[in-house]
């Protein structure tokens, strides 16, 4: 009898065990992901165990470990030419706006900034017609997590999770209720939630890597196939060093509902009433679908999203982004259900001595008001003070009732 086959009988004569146990992985000695995640083929802890908890960096903010493997990946990529000379942008705390240096434009093609609404051809953000891509950030949370959790399985309805690092670290439960019960699908939302932008290549690495690697790890192998970048906070730099050594795609959104200010400057009333507008009244963007970002940081998010579910079902067809989308839900994964396959992540050595292709910058007509940016950043302006709350922050704050977390 294969692996494969035998795996499969397992896990349908005993499906809770994909709870407890996540699936046995492998990745081929001689593929550049055993490289980059060396843990592979190893014996791994208990997915929130002590000994699981102490693999993984303990600082607040972005890791300053970082495995020579993704640092070799990093330089590999520059050496052809593949990552952009792009400043770091600054982060202005007032505004909650990135902004670049020499005059360097955000809205252009060389550096296309997603806080000034900018995406490239390449970007995830348009579904096709009448489909919703669902999708949550910030998550796992203990509390509302579990009432979102609960909500999709009992509907029967898989999301995408764009989970934090330090949340998954915090909530070991509550991933493997998203993973191993509900059997979603996981995506990257960094490791600490920066404005990724303000980064250098190497804490950009490390934001990226470590949060593929605690997905990797607890997911029996699986190598996330997306990010979504903290706060929308993207460039042609970032999404350079996410796809070229870690094989990431960008996902960013075509709607914000604008839950996570729900209590800080918005009613529940706004964002349904927003919601409601796209999902019932057809007021997204004409001829493409939904891709509405949305939050599982607090019971108010959650509650503004089971209000518009039943009008989602009725009117869309609801599915995970790679679903949504026709991509894989992992780089080496077909499903949650599925066993990892062997794959080829990090950028490939050289096989010719042509000049590497400059990033396709195709600016989005429907999203080049900058009007609306500027509106969309001013409401961060109320809140700027507790822009740089790190989500190791969150859960702590979480617990303590506290709601000043300006994540999204
Ligand atoms: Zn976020």
């Amino acid at each position: 009898m294969s692996l494969s086959l035998s795996l499969f009988l397992t896990f349908l004569l005993f499906p809770f065990l994909s709870f407890a146990t996540p699936l046995a992985f492998y990745q081929h000695p001689s593929s550049p992901a055993t490289a980059l995640f060396r843990r592979q083929n190893t014996s791994l802890p208990t997915v929130g165990s002590a000994a699981w908890t102490a693999l993984y960096p303990s600082e607040s903010g972005t890791p300053t470990t970082i495995p020579q493997s993704w640092l070799d990946a990093l330089a590999a990529a520059e050496n052809r030419g593949l990552i952009p000379s792009i400043s770091q942008s600054t982060l202005d705390a007032t505004t909650g706006v990135t902004t670049y240096p020499d005059g360097q434009d955000p809205t252009g093609t060389e550096v296309c900034s997603f806080t000034y609404q900018c995406n490239v051809t390449t970007d995830i953000v348009n579904p096709p017609e009448g489909v919703i891509a669902l999708t949550f950030d910030d998550g796992p949370i203990p509390g509302p997590s579990d009432t979102l959790y609960s909500f999709l399985y009992n509907n029967s309805q898989h999301a995408t999770h764009f989970m934090i690092g330090v949340n998954i670290l915090g909530a070991p439960t509550q991933f493997l209720i998203a993973f191993g019960n509900n059997k979603d699908h996981i995506g990257v939302h960094t490791w600490s939630h920066p404005y990724l932008t303000t980064l250098t290549n190497d804490q950009v690495v490390s934001e990226l890597g470590w949060t593929v690697q605690i997905i990797h790890d607890s997911t029996g192998g699986l190598i996330p196939s997306c990010y979504r970048p903290p706060y929308g906070d993207t460039d042609n730099r970032v999404r350079a060093i996410a796809e070229h050594v870690f094989g990431l795609k960008t996902v960013t959104w075509n709607q914000d509902s604008n839950d996570w200010t729900i209590g800080e400057g918005t009613t529940e009333e706004v964002v349904e009433g927003s919601l409601t507008n796209w999902v019932v009244n057809g007021g997204g963007v004409q001829g493409e679908g939904l891709l509405i970002l949305e939050h599982e940081l607090m019971d108010t998010t959650v509650q503004a999203f089971m209000g518009i579910y039943p009008s989602m079902k009725e009117k869309w067809t609801v599915k995970t982004v790679p679903d949504a989308f026709s991509f894989t839900w992992y780089q080496n994964g077909n499903s949650s259900t599925t066993p990892a396959f062997p794959l080829s992540v990090a950028s490939p050595a050289p096989t010719s001595t042509s000049t590497p292709r400059a990033p396709t910058s195709t600016i989005k007509s429907a999203h080049t008001s900058t009007v609306t940016a500027s509106a969309s950043k001013g409401s961060m302006a109320q809140t700027g003070s507790t822009s740089r709350i790190t989500a190791s922050h969150l859960l702590g704050l979480v617990a303590l009732g506290m709601t000043s977390v300006t994540l999204f």
